[in-house]
C-alpha cells in the first residue's frame, strides 16, 4: 500500500483498537469535560499510531518515511532489501526488544543517579511503546493484502498474503487499494456515529 493509505487506515484502526482497550485514556466523548492532559493523551498516541503505521517502509527509501529518513533509509534498503526483516514477526520482535532496552537503559542511568522516572511518564512510554507496535503490525496486515505479499516469516522468503492467492490480491497504488480504505473509514466513522465506537 501507499503511505497514505497506510495512514489513514493505521490512524483509523488506531480509533477502534482505542475504543477497545482506552490505551489514551477514557473516550472524549463519553467524557463529562475533556481535561487538557487527555487531549494530549490522545494526541500522543495517535501521532505514535501514524508513526508506526508508516515505519516498516523505512525500508524503502522511496516512501513517505524513507523519503524523510533520506540516507538511513537507502541504508536499510540497500542492506535488507524493501519487505524483508521489516514486514516480519523477527522485525517487530527485534523492534521490540530494542525499544524495551532503551527504556531500560534509560531507567538504569537514572537509576545510578538516584533517580526515577514519574509513573506518568512510564504510562506515556509504554502507551507509546503499544501505539507504535499496533500501527507497524496493521501495515504488515494491510501489505498482506497486496499482490506482494509480506515475508512474515524471514528470513525464510516466503510471502504470505490474504486471500492466499496473489491474483485474488491487489497491486499496491490501484483502485481496490482505496476501495478498501475507504470503505474502512467509513464503516469507522458509522460505528462512531452509531456509539457502537467511541474516541
Ligand atoms: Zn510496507
Amino acid at each position: 500500500m501507499v503511505g497514505r493509505s497506510h495512514l489513514l487506515i493505521g490512524l483509523t484502526a488506531g480509533v477502534v483498537l482505542d475504543s477497545l482497550v482506552h490505551l489514551s485514556g477514557p473516550p472524549i466523548t463519553l467524557a463529562p469535560s475533556v481535561p487538557l492532559k487527555l487531549v494530549v493523551a490522545k494526541a500522543i498516541y495517535y501521532v505514535a499510531v501514524g508513526f508506526g503505521a508508516l515505519l516498516p517502509d523505512i525500508d524503502n527509501a522511496h516512501s513517505t518515511l524513507g523519503r524523510k529518513f533520506g540516507w538511513i533509509s537507502r541504508e536499510i534498503q540497500h542492506i535488507a532489501g524493501h519487505r524483508t526483516l521489516f514486514h516480519s514477526l523477527l522485525g517487530l520482535l527485534l523492534g521490540s526488544l530494542l525499544a524495551l532496552g532503551a527504556q531500560q537503559l534509560v531507567l538504569y542511568l537514572l537509576a545510578m543517579r538516584g533517580l526515577s522516572a514519574p509513573a506518568s511518564l512510564m504510562n506515556a512510554t509504554h502507551m507509546i511503546f503499544f501505539a507504535v507496535l499496533f500501527g507497524c503490525v496493521v501495515h504488515i496486515l494491510c501489505d498482506a493484502l497486496t499482490e506482494g505479499g509480506v515475508p512474515l516469516l524471514w528470513p525464510n522468503p516466503k510471502r504470505f498474503g490474504f486471500p492466499p492467492n496473489p491474483k485474488w490480491r491487489f497491486r499496491t497504488g490501484t483502485w481496490p487499494e482505496y476501495v478498501i480504505v475507504w470503505s474502512f473509514i467509513v464503516l469507522v466513522g458509522i460505528g462512531i456515529w452509531q456509539n457502537v465506537i467511541y474516541i
